[in-house]
């Protein structure tokens, strides 16, 4: 599969690494944001979230629209 971010820009057919988890789309290195998310246990007493981070990727477009105001 090749990046979206990359075909838009005319940089041809990028290998992507991941798939954006908003939006589904195929992102490359360049393009996609891999940050560690916290995972919470669905209900339960106590601690609600899991001692490990777990991940994802985000594209540019969506991690742009996740930190902007
Ligand atoms: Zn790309
Ligand atoms: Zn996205």
């Amino acid at each position: 599969m090749k990046c979206y971010d990359c075909d838009l820009d005319g940089r041809g057919a990028t290998t992507g690494i991941g798939i954006c988890s908003r939006c589904n789309l195929v992102v490359c290195a360049d393009h996609g944001h891999v940050t560690p998310t916290v995972l919470h246990r669905p209900g339960g007493l106590g601690k609600a979230t899991r001692d490990r981070p777990g991940r994802r990727v985000v594209c540019r477009t969506c991690h742009a629209a996740e930190v902007s105001a």
